[in-house]
């Protein structure tokens, strides 16, 4: 790879004001069409190529029709039924209903798969509350088709034995779908995955960023009173029932009360005051929840969701215990019990293997656009980060067309995930991550350097845990 670096703007769509574009960012590489750049066997590019071409129209329709029909995590099923039909109907073998009600899989296998290997691809297809598509997970959902479909007709072509296993993977927001398909061993036979992700970016461009761990965390708060104070007057047994709820009227008696919404404020302040102390590069967000409040009713029960991101899983267990402590220290001031739990498992961040990383790249900068190291999904957060932590992975981010301020989980976004210069670009990057899973699958040189680079990390990524 080179260390040459050109600027090119961030996308925005067309017609948007010169003063909107906003500063160019330098990426590395001269960008498109460089054909100085040596890649691997052209001729394999050129039959995903053709097949990506072939497929384009259906891929579109299946993009939009995702797109039409947004669904939460976990219920993602028009996009199951939708999914699997298109895989089965391209000659894949589809088991449906796979471990997770709303995740399959899809696999192809060539040449009896003697000597082969098998590549893993993901499709996420989980919208967001009020906002649909707005982080594309239509988009990913098609790349994973793109990637599983042009892969397969390569091994055909070129008579490559391997095997393509595509997984259609569940609640990528906030319900670390891919950690309870790795912990069911979904991933257990594969040699690399890979996937994609849309984002603001430079025009055209891919990214190879890393991006946060994160761990959720759950406190309801209780303003409540356990029954054996109650009973001790009478003498009987202790806890017969834990918690009483220990409510009021806000004016006629609120001292015989307690506020289980001034916990919740009291840990939200906290927290707020914390962020000073933390370092620019974690993030600390979270919302306050209740159940049958009223203005004239002190508050008995509130619930918070906050989530702890930092750039390393390192970090955020280091990160954790500080915000649970103001949470802790809410309840205490607030005379309120506060009981904690972990909606989902914790999700770390992507190790990006460097040998499929640089493979992409080159054959990203040679035939389709610029890589960058800035955008992609940096600041945020995806489940994929614990496959890269058991397998060699790779997860490149592309750019697709947005206005300012329209980043992912915005309303603009959603309407971006459905342009068609959004569908080009998921193009793109599905051609350069067929390529270079191919690549793993056929060249048993390269796939000992990728796993070389994955080992390398691992020692990286244990050396960085806190003693
Ligand atoms: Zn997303
Ligand atoms: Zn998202």
């Amino acid at each position: 790879m080179t260390s040459e670096s050109v600027a090119f703007p961030l996308w925005r769509p067309e017609g948007t004001r010169a003063e909107d574009i906003g500063p160019l960012y330098e990426v590395i590489g001269p960008g498109v069409q460089d054909n100085t750049i040596q890649t691997w066997r052209d001729e394999v590019l050129e039959t995903i190529e053709k097949e990506m071409t072939a497929l384009d129209e259906g891929l579109r329709k299946l993009s939009l029709d995702i797109h039409d029909h947004p669904e939460l995590k976990f219920e993602e099923r028009h996009a199951h039924n939708v999914l699997t039909s298109f895989m089965r109907e391209h000659g894949f073998e589809v088991t449906e209903h796979y471990v997770l009600e709303t995740a399959w899989k899809a696999e192809f296998t060539n040449l009896d798969g003697k000597g082969g290997r098998t590549l893993g691809v993901n499709s996420e297809m989980d919208a967001l509350p009020g906002i649909g598509h707005a982080c594309g997970h239509n988009l990913i959902a098609m790349a994973g088709v793109a990637v599983a479909l042009a892969a397969k007709k390569a091994l055909q072509v070129h008579k490559i034995p391997g095997k393509i296993v595509l997984l259609g993977t569940p609640a990528e927001e906030g319900g670390s779908g891919k950690e309870l398909l790795l912990r069911a061993g979904a991933y257990e036979n594969m040699d690399a995955c890979v996937m994609c992700h849309p984002a603001p970016g430079p025009i055209y461009g891919a990214s190879l960023s890393s991006c946060l761990a994160v761990q959720r965390l759950v406190v309801e708060y209780h303003g409540a009173t356990y029954v054996y104070r109650l009973q001790m007057a009478v003498d009987l047994p202790v806890l017969l029932t834990p918690l009483v709820p220990h409510s009021a009227h806000a004016a006629f008696s609120p001292w015989d009360g307690r506020n289980a919404l001034d916990s919740a404020v009291v840990a939200y302040t906290s927290i707020s005051v914390l962020r000073q102390q933390i370092k620019p590069s974690h993030r600390v967000h979270g919302i306050i929840e209740g159940k049958d409040w009223a203005p004239n009713i002190i508050p008995d029960y509130s619930r918070m969701i906050i989530y702890s991101r930092a750039p390393t899983r390192a970090e955020v267990s280091e990160l954790v215990p500080r915000i649970r402590s103001c949470c802790e220290a809410a309840g205490l001031a607030t005379a309120c019990e506060a009981n904690f739990s972990e909606p989902s498992p914790t999700t770390y961040e992507l190790r990006q293997n460097k040998a499929l990383g640089n493979n992409f790249a080159d054959v990203f900068r040679k035939y389709y656009g610029p890589i960058d190291y800035e955008f992609g999904i940096k600041d945020a957060s995806t489940d994929f980060g614990n496959v890269t932590y058991a397998l060699p992975g790779l997860h490149p981010g592309f750019s697709i067309p947005v206005p300012p301020r329209g980043a992912n989980h915005t309303i603009a976004f959603t309407k971006a995930a459905a342009s068609l210069e959004a569908h080009q670009a998921c193009l793109n990057v599905s051609k350069a991550l067929a390529l270079t899973g191919v690549r793993v699958l056929a060249d048993d040189e390269f796939f000992a350097e990728v796993r070389q680079t994955f080992e390398e990390d691992k020692s990286l990524r244990l050396s960085q845990v806190p003693g």
